[in-house]
């Protein structure tokens, strides 16, 4: 099948180039906790060796910067860092990396007096200086508050595209067109939708697809399948990652399967749409990565879907997540949400904390929840 590709401009990462028409490059990320440089340089390798075009590694701290110089050394792959809070961690890292990806809502955390301009500022001259790409990438969880205020809380689609813009504007009026942009949402409608009114006004820009916190096989594969279906056919993406949810040792999966999605495309075995969230429960839960703090995480993440099963008809979302990073975050939108600490994993029923319990306490909690909200959904209907 012939796919007419968007004009996207061509950005070099390391031995990769994306956009101008050059093939759709795969993405993973470790889940390894960086710092620990013997099991993050084999989970880089084993990435790289399923023929991963780029592997992403998450640094929050001058430590883990330093281990990535160690990682560095060890590895052929091109490799990208995530920053999350701290960006001027990007200095240090940067030497050691061929693509930096910032998270536009997550500027404001540091030196809040400082204008998010001078911070991108930097970021650029550091990326320009380490012969770095850049990647804005927008989350639905996190957007920038202050942009966010200017919508109803209703669209979450807009403010992802403003602040996308926004940076897209600055990046560009700074001379510094080696960037590419990504548009996460946990929704694979709205991930299609919110890259194709990107598309439309920037079609110039390359996009790095992804469906975040898609969850397990086989959920997680039908989602990011959908979602890439439905864009890549239209000519926008020119590289993507699969997040699942798996255990380290089965991560270079999210290679196997984005190859194949992409392989399925090409020859048009593209599969009928899923509606998703409207009349069923819907698991998601994050790939993981090394922000997780007790691995019991994936486990738990199987555990709340085989034990929901009973609630399948119900068009309950419940949002299992690694961290205490993210996970607040990224489980605003769930009926019932849950991010794990080391110890502990947190409850929230909507936007309402229920508390922390330990692990082997919280499967109870959870179907008490999930009882009670199918239980007023059912009297609504009723009356
Ligand atoms: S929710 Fe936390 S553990 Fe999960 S992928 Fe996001 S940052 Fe990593």
């Amino acid at each position: 099948m012939e796919i007419r590709r968007n004009p996207t401009r061509a950005v070099r990462i390391g031995r990769v180039t994306i956009g101008a028409g050059e093939r759709v490059a795969v993405q993973s990320m470790t889940a390894t906790h960086t710092q620990d440089v013997e099991a993050t340089v084999a989970q880089v390798e084993a990435l790289h060796q399923a023929g991963a075009d780029v592997v992403r590694i998450a640094v929050d701290s001058q430590k883990d910067a330093e281990a990535l110089a160690q990682i560095r050394a060890r590895t052929e792959a091109n490799l990208s860092v995530d920053l999350q809070e701290n960006y001027r961690l990007a200095e240090f890292v940067a030497p050691h990396v061929d693509k930096v990806r910032y998270n536009p809502g997550h500027l404001y955390h540091h030196e809040r007096q400082k204008p998010w301009q001078d911070k991108v500022r930097f970021l650029v001259d550091v990326a320009a200086q380490h012969d770095c790409a850049i990647r804005v990438g927008v989350n639905c969880g996190s957007v920038d508050p202050a942009v966010a205020e200017k919508f109803g809380s209703e669209d979450s689609i807009s403010p992802m595209l403003a602040s996308a813009f926004e940076h897209c504007a600055l990046l560009d009026s700074l001379g510094f067109t080696r960037y590419c942009v990504s548009l996460k949402d946990s929704d694979p409608k709205k991930v299609i939708e919110v890259n194709r009114r990107f598309a439309d006004e920037r079609p110039d820009v390359p996009l790095h697809l992804g469906v975040t916190e898609a969850g397990m096989p086989p959920d997680g594969v039908i989602k990011s399948r959908i979602a890439f279906e439905q864009l890549l056919s239209r000519g926008i993406g020119d590289t993507l990652r699969v997040s699942l949810t798996v255990p380290n040792s089965r991560k270079p999966e999210e290679i196997e399967v984005g190859r194949q999605i992409l392989a399925d495309i090409a020859l048009g075995r593209v599969r009928s749409v899923v509606d998703y969230g409207l009349s069923t429960l819907n698991i998601i839960s994050c790939p993981s990565c090394s922000r997780v703090e007790n691995e019991a995480f994936v486990e738990l993440a199987a555990q709340v879907k085989e034990m929901t099963r009973y609630a399948a008809d119900h068009a309950i979302t419940i949002a299992v997540m690694g961290c205490r990073v993210n996970g607040p975050g990224e489980t605003d939108d769930a009926d019932l949400g849950l991010w794990c600490g080391p110890n502990h994993v947190n409850l929230k029923r909507g936007g309402e904390p229920l508390g922390a319990f330990p692990y082997d306490e919280i499967l109870p909690k959870l179907k008490y929840e999930l009882d009670s909200l199918i239980a007023r959904r059912t009297t609504a209907v009723a009356q």
